[in-house]
């Protein structure tokens, strides 16, 4: 068992398709064992993101996850960390598989609907950013 860190960002939250995104991940084999819907602040999503500070798509990418709420989640299963990329598919919609999140949902590479973490090491630190320990029940 693993678990991952999952967003659902703002251009989802604004169609109100979060259950549908949910609805994917559950479907996809992964359970919500933590969840909740909040407006990041610009210093929070400037240090969430901080590993592309230096990409020319980072100041974007801070107004854009600050745009409106977004919804912040823990998610376990068996190798939930490649799972839940898998269920998300490619960055760029354009570039995603059939029947995947982005694929589905999402409107743009940067308006692309989820987060998902890319390795099990940045999946504890992201989890840790968001929920303490209480928070989280399996
Ligand atoms: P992923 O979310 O698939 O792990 P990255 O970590 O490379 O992708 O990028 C983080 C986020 O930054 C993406 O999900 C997307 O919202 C945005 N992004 C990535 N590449 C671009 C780009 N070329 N132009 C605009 N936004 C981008
Ligand atoms: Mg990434």
């Amino acid at each position: 068992m693993e678990r991952t860190f999952s967003i659902i960002k703002p251009d989802a939250t604004r169609r109100n398709i979060t259950g549908k995104v949910i609805n994917c991940l559950e479907e996809g084999g992964l359970r919500v064992v933590a969840q909740k819907r909040i407006h990041m602040t610009e210093a929070q999503a400037q240090e969430f993101y901080a590993v592309h500070k230096e990409r020319p798509f980072y100041n974007d990418l801070v107004s854009f996850m600050t745009s409106g709420p977004v919804v912040v989640q823990v998610l376990e299963g068996e190798n939930a960390v490649v799972r839940n990329r898998e269920i998300m598919g490619a960055t760029n919609p354009s570039d995603a598989d059939a029947g995947t999140i982005r694929k589905e949902f999402a409107e743009s590479i940067e308006a692309n609907s989820v987060h998902g973490s890319d390795s099990l090491e940045n999946a504890e630190i992201e989890i840790g950013f968001f929920f303490k320990a209480d928070e989280i029940v399996g």
